[in-house]
Order: C-alpha cells, then structure tokens, then sequence
C-alpha cells in the first residue's frame, strides 16, 4: 500500500504565488509522482475563522476547487473533497482540544499575528485552528503533510496530540510528518523579510492577475544594493527571495539560474522573471475559465471525493470513540 498524505488550503480569497509554490505545485507533483495515496481537501471550516459573508464563503470555495483542477490536481488520481462535508472533522476536533491545553495552543505564531492583522475579529477559532488541522490529518492516518513552512508549527500539535492520545488510550494515530517544497516561504515582493501574504498586496503575486500586472508588480520587486545577480539570502535576501521563484518555476537550481543571470541587471533578470511567470499562469488561468463553464461538474467531483473520505474518516472515528471509552453500538 502506498504511503498516505493530505493537505488543505482554506477558501479565503485569491490563491498566491507563495500558496502555488508552498502548496498547491507541489500537491500536483506529489499526486503525479504515484508514490502516495493523495488527499486534497478545501478548508472551509477553517475559513470561517475570516468571517467571510455566505456568498463570498460559496464564491471562495468554487475558486478554490477551479484552481485546484486549473494547475492539475486530477481527481481520479487524488481525493478532493469540502472540509465541511465531513462530519468527523468537527467531531474529533472536540475530543483533541481536551488534549490540548490553553497554552500549547496560544503559543502559535501564526494565532499572535492574526490577533493583530485582524485585532477586531480575534475569535477563538483561530485560536482553536491548529486543533481541527490535527483532526484533518489524524483522521486519514496520513504519514505526509504537504505544506509550506507557515504550517510547521501547527503540525508539530498534530504530532503531539497524536503522541497524547496513543499514550493515554493505545495506540491508534500516526504522527505524520511535513513534505516541504524547495520554496517553502515565497516572501513579500515589497517587503522581502515578511511571508508572501494576501494580508499584504502589494507584495503579493495572485495566480489570477493578468500579464501587465505581474510585470509591473516584478518591476516594483523591492531590490537590494548591488548590481550582480548572486544567490545568497543572507546579504541579498530580496533578490534571493526572487531567484528562487526562478528556480522553483523551472526546476533548475538557484546555482544554475545565478549562471545564467550572471552578466544581466536586475532589471533585465527582473523582465525575465515576469516573462516566466506569465508564461507559467496563462495556462492555468485558461484551464480556470473552461473549468468554470461546468460547476457541475466541480460539485460532483466534490461529492465523489466526500463519498470516500466519509468512508474513511467515519470508520477511524468509530475506532476512535472505542477507544475513548464511548459507548458504541
Ligand atoms: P492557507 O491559505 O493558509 O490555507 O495556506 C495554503 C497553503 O499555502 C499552506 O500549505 C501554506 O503553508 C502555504 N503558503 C501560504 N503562504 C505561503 C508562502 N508565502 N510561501 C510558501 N507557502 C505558503
């Protein structure tokens, strides 16, 4: 039996190019690669914690799913279903926050910087966010977790509530382990020491935005000083930041791109970059639109894969509550 993996992106907007590289590409190559049994969910229990309005909330979740079929996650390669679909998720996330102590979870780094980007919409869901990631992923028995580094923290509470729980009533969970990409934190393009981030859009390259946008936002690409093209995040972290990008987009490594580039100017490395990029997402985009002629079609996808994964997920469940000491009948 192949090993198992699963992921999740929440529905919360516009897809970016740190989500492509940190997630999304690598998802495809995990599933085309057929090493691993894939599952690929769209987070939309997570999503709340936005307080998105129902339409932008239906909105997001059908982008979402165009997306994920527009850069190839193939669903009958893969299992791709809606978070809120299954029940489980919701079920064994209560059990774990009664392993989970206020501390372990206000710890996060990710719930101290949403407190402050979206101070007047703190709510104890984002606070709770790494608990229903634990469920999402204790339930399929997933040994891989494809994410990009933002999510190494709440994945190292999936382990420890799997520990917690395998301790104190047998074992029963798998302590499940990242898959990070060679870009596992795409930074800001105007504020290069910051994470690439919807919450930041100026900096932010969207899977969506046309060719004149993508150049005139890798023109506006914060630089640093100096004029050689060399890899090197520590002196040059802006430029390092953006020869990754390069690579990442065409599988050589940064050593190669820095050859290449060695005799041109930022700025013509720059112009090389957005031609790359809009080469890269114009096919995409066009998958998108022809996808977006059928949401049927998206919502049966969708309902094939909840078919399977409530399959699954009901059974550990049930596993689960037995070993709780439920009764269960
Ligand atoms: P989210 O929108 O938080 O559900 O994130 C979806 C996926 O994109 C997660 O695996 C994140 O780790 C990944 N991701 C988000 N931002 C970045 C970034 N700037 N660089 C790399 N990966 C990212």
């Amino acid at each position: 039996m192949k090993p198992r993996l699963i992921s999740g992106v929440q529905p919360t907007g516009r897809l970016h190019l740190g989500n492509y590289l940190g997630a999304l590409k690598n998802f495809v190559d995990l599933q085309n690669s057929e090493k691993y049994e894939c599952f690929f969910f769209i987070a939309d229990l997570h999503a709340l914690t936005e307080n998105p309005t129902p339409s932008d909330l239906k909105k997001n979740v059908f982008d979402l799913a165009l997306d994920s079929l527009a850069v190839g996650l193939d669903p009958h390669k893969s299992v791709m279903f809606l978070q809120s679909q299954i029940p489980s998720h919701e079920k064994l996330f209560w059990i774990l926050n009664t392993l989970t102590s206020p501390g372990e979870a206000e710890r996060m780094t990710q719930f101290k910087d949403k407190s402050k980007t979206q101070a007047k919409s703190v709510n104890l869901g984002l606070l709770n966010y790494p608990i229903l990631m634990a469920a999402d992923v204790l339930l399929y028995d997933a040994e891989f977790v494809p994410v990009g580094e933002d999510q190494l923290q709440h994945l190292e509470i999936t382990r420890t509530l799997a520990r917690k729980f395998n301790k104190k009533f047998g074992n029963i969970f798998v302590e499940p382990e990242a898959l990070l990409t060679n870009t596992p934190r795409v930074m800001s393009l105007d504020e290069p020491n910051k994470k690439m981030s919807k919450s930041r859009p100026k900096g932010c390259l969207f899977l969506d935005d046309d060719a004149e946008i993508i150049k005139s936002k890798i023109k506006k690409a914060v630089t640093d000083s100096g004029k050689e093209i060399v890899y090197d995040p520590k002196r040059k972290p802006a430029l390092a930041n953006l020869i990754s990008v390069y690579s990442a987009l065409t599988t050589w490594s940064t050593k190669t791109v820095e050859a290449r580039f060695k005799k041109m100017s930022y700025r013509e490395f720059k112009d090389r970059l957005a031609e790359l990029i809009i080469r890269h997402f114009e096919p995409i985009q066009k998958n998108k639109k022809e996808l977006a002629k059928n949401l049927d079609s998206v919502k049966r996808v969708l309902a094939s894969g909840a078919k399977t994964a409530n399959e699954i997920a009901n059974q550990k469940l049930l596993e689960i509550k037995k070993k709780i000491g439920f009764l269960v009948y």
